[in-house]
């Protein structure tokens, strides 16, 4: 689903120059629960972006479904992330004049051919999935910070996203809601088989994903687990997850 090689990003150039990806290589399969962790700086949401479409590398190639990205036009690049991907990010971003309703049909609005009853019923069944079927007509600032984030994952899902992109999702929450948004994630992916690429850095979010692809200094650090239940763990070691979070600049 996801296809990446040899992906490399510069940010600035000469003195000042950073490297935040080097000769990265991955895979995403349709229906995993993928994490990107690794410590703050590692390079996450960098990878994150690229793939999503959100930036552009400096060399390398992303196949999305076997499309060559980078062949594409940026009107056909906005229309492929618009149809296939969705994304939950930190911070909410909602329009405090809309309702969580509107919210949520926002991205299908963006797309032609829908018709309003489509995408509106379909908003309401998701903001039920979420656990917010009560709150359709009430306004951002009437909610928690996690049933906020949960309406941006009923508006990432509008569209029927073929990969759902998170960027530390759970960062602003408190323990109870972040739990409920992880639990949530699992459950779209097992019940839904959504694809999910989530970034974090919280040890215990490997508890709810497939895989772990670890990322240190702008490089992928280990090889991907195999499918088994035991080795899915294996590469997550808590000795070297200290290693990696006490570090100075880790936060
Ligand atoms: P993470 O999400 O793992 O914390 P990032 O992908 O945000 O890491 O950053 C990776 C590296 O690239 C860091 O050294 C960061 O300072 C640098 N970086 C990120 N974005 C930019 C940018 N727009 N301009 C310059 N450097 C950047
Ligand atoms: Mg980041």
């Amino acid at each position: 689903m996801i296809n990446v090689k040899n992906l490399n990003k510069t940010y600035g150039r000469g003195e000042a120059a950073v490297r935040a990806l080097k000769a990265i290589d991955l895979e995403v399969e349709n229906g995993e629960f993928t994490a990107i962790m690794g410590r703050s700086g590692s390079g996450k949401s960098t990878l994150l972006r690229l793939i999503g479409l959100l930036d552009f590398p400096t060399s390398g190639e992303i196949y999305i479904d076997d499309t060559d990205i980078s062949k594409l036009s940026d009107s056909q690049k906005t229309r492929l992330r618009i149809e296939k991907l969705g994304f939950v990010f930190q911070e909410y971003s909602l329009i405090n004049e809309m309702t969580l309703l509107e919210n949520v049909c926002l991205p299908a609005m963006c797309l032609n051919g829908y018709r309003s009853n489509d995408y509106r019923k379909r908003a309401v069944e998701l903001l039920s999935v979420v656990g917010l079927q009560e709150r359709l007509h009430h306004y951002p600032h009437e909610a928690s910070g996690g049933e906020l984030q949960r309406v941006t994952i009923a508006r990432a899902l509008i569209n029927q996203p073929r990969i759902l992109f998170a960027d530390e999702p759970t960062a602003s929450l408190d323990i109870t809601s972040a739990k409920i948004v992880l639990e949530l994630f699992s459950k779209l992916n097992r019940e839904m088989r959504q694809t999910i690429v989530m970034v974090t850095h919280e040890l215990e979010d490997r508890n709810y994903v497939d895989r772990v692809i670890w990322l240190k200094d702008g490089f992928v650090d280990t090889e991907p687990p195999s499918s088994g239940c035991e080795t899915k763990l294996k590469i997550i070691d808590s000795n070297r997850w200290h290693e990696h979070m006490s570090s100075p600049q880790a936060n």
